[in-house]
């Protein structure tokens, strides 16, 4: 039997905004355990919210970038359960009335397939506190400095057929909210974590299977594990007679396991209703545009405009803008070296190869590369005017990268400006034909493969500084003749 893998995500996007969403405490990461959480946020009688109006401003971007309907109107509730790191019992959320409805956002999922991924809704709500199981023998540790903290939830249609898929969709959000400045993106403090609701069906069933909902996957490769661990755990069960249970699951990434955390509960668990602290959220058409005129330039623009500016192709362009690090620091780049398109593409190739490779390898973001965009700049420069070849390039690079400073007192101090004087190379050409007698005799018997012999031959002699296009233009002259 085939079967088909469905998913939706729902993602818990913390909102960059320096206090909370209904109070003036501080939201920053990293403090003393309950120095952050005020009366307010653990709603003590007679306490009164007030909505924190950058909140509705980040969602209103949001919804904006990823058009959808920024409603005018909605409405926050009481979600009301019990649970120690939430000692108010309830959670203000938003429920039937959420400020941004329908969406959609495009994933690239490789060089020539995109694909649009419906948004459902996303709404605004606060956070709960922490339990913390670690560090405390016995005993669960609370800090409730979290309680309070804006979040927006993303909720995606189930339009996602595998965990690939899934993934693409997260990174594409998680740019996304980068772009736009309303979340720092930062996984594993948890500014940034997914819930993946999976289910499947045989192929070509229309109504969709019982999902799971795995929660809190906080990194794009533990999502692409929980989600496929889950279909075939899902697949082993159903194929072996047995039922999916509709539960809510948990993730173990030592274990790469999901194990059941409790039974899925129902909307009416909860007893939503709209919080009578709170007045209807109403915004005007006005500031919905005055909004939309401050929305930066998205990723599926810049990439557009990458493609068109820079000659590149829409694979380059993708991935180039996948973070707007990535994307500012090529165009540093491009903007310093000139020269149009051609060198355009030579930079796109050192800041997707080289770069990347040696940030991914010290485990580093571009943001910290010790290699800034104006000494890679000064590198490239010299590759353009063919003062180096591409192969001393990435020699210099490496010291670039190991000691700091700048390409041309490297080339002067270690003597690696390439030789493009015809007569010079002709000279160490010369040489390696004398001292190479029987290759020669096998060459022009017509054992073509040994050019690639004296190729590298005249390269060594040379220290690999001579022009390598000229190096075969003279060879093969001098080889045939
Ligand atoms: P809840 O709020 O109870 O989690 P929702 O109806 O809001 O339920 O759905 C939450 C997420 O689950 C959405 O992202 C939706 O796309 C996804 N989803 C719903 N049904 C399925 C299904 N059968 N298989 C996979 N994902 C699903
Ligand atoms: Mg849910």
């Amino acid at each position: 039997m085939e079967w088909e893998v469905v998913i939706g995500l729902e993602v818990h996007a913390q909102l960059a905004t320096q206090s909370k969403i209904f109070s003036g405490a501080a939201t920053a990461y990293g403090a003393e355990p309950n120095t952050q959480a005020c009366m307010i946020d653990l709603g003590l009688p007679g306490v009164l919210p007030v909505l924190n109006k950058d909140v509705v401003r980040m969602a209103t971007k949001f919804g904006l970038s990823v058009g959808a309907k920024v409603s005018q109107r909605s409405v926050f509730a009481r979600k009301n359960y019990f649970y120690p790191d939430l000692p108010k019992g309830y959670q203000i959320s938003q429920y039937e009335l959420p400020i941004v409805e329908g969406g959609q956002l495009e994933i690239q999922l490789d060089e020539n397939t995109s694909k649009v991924i419906g948004i459902t809704r996303a709404h605004l709500e606060e956070d709960a506190g922490k339990s913390l199981h670690e560090d405390f023998h016995g005993m669960t540790g609370i800090d409730l400095n979290r309680a309070g903290t804006p979040l927006l939830e993303i909720v995606s249609e189930p339009d996602m057929r595998s965990a690939k898929e899934a993934v693409a969709y997260l990174k594409a959000l998680h740019s996304l909210v980068r772009y736009l400045g309303i979340c720092d993106g930062n996984m594993q403090e948890g500014s940034f974590r997914c819930d993946a609701n999976v289910s499947i069906r045989p192929k070509g069933q229309k109504e969709f299977g019982t999902r799971t909902e795995t929660k809190n996957v906080n990194s794009f490769r533990f999502v692409e594990r929980a989600i496929n661990y889950e279909v075939d755990r899902q697949i082993d069960l159903l194929e072996s007679g047995g039922k999916v249970m509709q539960e809510t699951r948990l993730y173990d990434a030592n274990k790469n396991q999901t194990r059941t955390m409790r039974s899925k509960e129902e909307a009416n668990d909860y007893r939503y209703f709209p919080d009578p602290d709170l007045l209807p959220l109403e915004i005007s058409s006005e500031y919905i545009e005055e909004v939309r005129k401050e929305l930066p330039e998205l990723p599926h623009e810049k990439r557009q405009r990458f493609q068109q500016q820079y000659a590149l192709n829409a694979y380059d362009a993708s991935v180039l803008v996948s973070s707007l690090d990535m994307a500012d620091y090529f165009e540093a780049v491009v903007n310093t070296v000139g020269s149009g398109n051609k060198a355009a593409k030579l930079v796109a190739n050192w800041v997707m190869g080289d770069l990347s490779a040696a940030l991914n390898k010290d485990l580093l973001d571009i943001s910290e590369s010790p290699v800034k965009a104006s000494q890679l700049a000064g590198l490239i420069k010299r590759i353009v005017d063919n003062t180096i070849s591409g192969k001393i390039a990435k020699i210099i690079f490496e010291t670039l990268w190991q000691e700091g400073g700048d390409t041309d007192s490297i080339i002067e101090k270690q003597g690696l400006k390439q030789i493009t004087d015809t007569g010079a190379i002709e000279k160490i050409i010369d040489e390696v034909i004398a001292s190479n007698p029987q290759q020669l005799e096998q060459y022009r018997s017509g054992k073509d493969k040994l050019f690639g012999f004296f190729v590298g031959q005249t390269m060594q002699a040379t220290k690999g500084k001579a022009n390598p296009q000229q190096v075969n233009e003279l060879l093969k002259k001098k080889l045939d003749g």
